[in-house]
């Protein structure tokens, strides 16, 4: 499918400088602003192929407002089971669209096309998971004193905000979406302006299955403006936010303004700790797609390997082996990897692998990228290592295919690396010692631990979230659907 084809974006509702033209999608209906657009480039070729609105606070508090009157209105309306019923269809529609949905996405992010499938069937198995929860979130009786019936009832909280980034735009989508509108919520989305395209197509798929105006609402634009201005709104009840550190706080700050809960979902560096008892092949061919899936732009990405000293050696020249076997092209080419986002963040990690090599931390592999790739934002994926744990690429989150070795002799000294960052959200421990298995999985500080595997395929059933500087509150599994509503407690005296 052809990037310039303009039948693979029918949600762009005009033309711009010759190019699609994406509005914000309030109340159903699509939304121009008087801003200039913002330019929406492939990573790939660095060359633009659509066009954003840029919103701000008044196109928020539209979205608002429209979210508010769904609640009153048709779609809070709504029963459980309908509201599954919709999202169920959605889900559906995804399916059935799949390859169009993917081409745009992969174009939009420059990943690999069998990457960027993955990606919808997810969104499609987030609305399907999700969709048939809606009708099975109970209340709850409590036995109380004589002569009272008490029930804990589930409610909406209201109108939620959702922020998100670009290296996953239908995944957020799916993943913080649907949970929201399962419990009867009316969402309002801000995502990333460098990749969302995807999420104006889903938006369209919405009307097709049919969701009344309001339930959903995106607004597009910049993150001091949109994003800022969704934040620190009066009217909404909940903020989910998937991004930096750093935005993460300005976030909550301007949340804690209204007295508004927020959940925060935000980076890591995150561990595997191998073993030498483990199944070494497997383990290095894992550790290799932890940190090259999605060019390294994962939150949950592996981005370091603590290794036992016995087999440093020879387990690294297995990972390194791997490493330079990688394939590095074009979506369509659907390598192994693809470009990063834009030429911000391509700098930015190769500073990182720049300064690394200037401390003299010694490069294991690398792969390069092709001479006929340079007009995109291609990175050279590179392992470093023994690395020491105060060195920049072992501690500080890169977002890019860069791996970081460590090495330990004893396990508690495993356990202090793997802990040694501010950042907790995901690890793996790579071990056929099942009491040690046990023991890492209890003193590693993390969201998620992985036992001779890593990610698990995703796994829109498995509670996910940081701890320490990762952040708090859980996405994904049954956990999202209490995170995305409240509890009221009807205490009924009848003598
Ligand atoms: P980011 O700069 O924090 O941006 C995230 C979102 O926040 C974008 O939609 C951004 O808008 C918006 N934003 C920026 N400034 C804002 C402000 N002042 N107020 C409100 N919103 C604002 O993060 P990123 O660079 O896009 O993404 C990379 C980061 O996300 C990494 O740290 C990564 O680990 C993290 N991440 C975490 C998870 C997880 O689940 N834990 C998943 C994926 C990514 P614009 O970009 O449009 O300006
Ligand atoms: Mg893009």
């Amino acid at each position: 499918m052809r990037n310039d084809d303009p039948a693979l974006f029918p949600a762009a509702g005009g033309r711009h400088d010759g190019l699609p033209l994406y509005r914000h999608f309030i109340a159903n209906e699509w939304v121009s602003s008087s801003a200039a657009p913002l330019t929406v480039v492939a990573p790939a070729t660095a060359t633009p192929f659509a066009f954003l609105a840029s919103g701000g606070a008044t196109e928020i508090d539209r979205a608002v407002a429209a979210a508010r009157a769904a609640l009153d209105g048709d779609w809070g309306r709504l029963t459980a089971t309908e509201r599954g019923r919709l999202m169920l269809r959605f889900s559906a529609l995804v399916l059935e669209q799949l390859e169009r949905l993917a081409w745009i996405e992969a174009h939009d992010t420059g990943k690999p096309i069998s990457q960027a499938r993955a990606d919808m069937r997810a969104v499609a198995r987030y609305f399907e998971f999700y969709g048939g929860a809606a009708d099975k979130v109970h209340g709850d009786v409590i036995p109380y004193l004589n002569g009272y019936n008490v029930s804990v009832v589930r409610e909406p909280l209201g109108v939620t905000a959702h922020i998100t980034p670009w290296n996953y735009p239908a995944q957020m989508f799916g993943r913080t979406i649907a949970p929201a509108l399962a419990m009867g919520n009316a969402a309002v989305l801000k995502p990333a302006e460098e990749a969302c395209v995807i999420c104006l197509e889903f938006a369209r798929l919405a009307v097709e299955a049919g969701f009344p105006p309001g339930a959903l609402n995106i607004v597009t634009g910049l993150g001091e403006q949109a994003g800022a201005a969704l934040s620190r709104h009066a009217g909404i009840n909940f903020v989910s936010f998937t991004g930096s550190p750093e935005v993460g706080r300005l976030v909550q700050e301007a949340a804690a303004l209204h007295h508004v809960p927020v959940v925060l979902e935000l980076g890591g560096k995150s561990p595997q700790v191998v073993f030498a008892d483990a199944d070494l092949q497997a383990a290095a061919t894992t550790v290799c797609k932890a940190i090259t899936q999605n060019a390294g732009q994962t939150c949950s990405a592996g981005s370091r390997v603590v290794v036992e000293r016995a087999i440093f050696e020879p387990f690294m020249a297995m990972v390194a082996q791997r490493f330079s076997e990688l394939r590095i092209g074009r979506p369509e080419d659907d390598a192994d990897l693809g470009p990063v986002i834009n030429q911000v963040q391509q700098q930015r990690i190769l500073a990182f692998i720049a300064n690394a090599r200037k401390d003299g931390v010694p490069v294991l592999a690398q792969a390069r990228p092709a001479a006929d790739l340079a007009q995109g934002y291609f990175v050279p994926p590179t392992v470093f290592g023994p690395v020491d744990i105060t060195n920049p690429v072992a501690c500080q989150e890169i977002f890019g295919p860069v791996l970081a070795a460590q090495v330990f002799d004893t396990e508690d000294e495993a356990i202090a690396i793997a802990n040694g960052t501010e950042f907790g959200l995901v690890a793996g421990v790579w071990t056929r010692d099942g009491a040690r298995q046990q023991r890492l999985a209890k003193r590693i500080v993390s969201g998620q631990v992985f036992i001779n595997c890593y990610g698990a395929g995703g796994g829109v059933e498995l509670p996910f979230g940081g701890t320490k500087r990762s952040g708090h509150g859980r996405e994904k599994g049954l956990m999202a659907l209490e995170e995305m509503s409240t509890t009221k407690t009807v205490v009924n005296f009848h003598g």
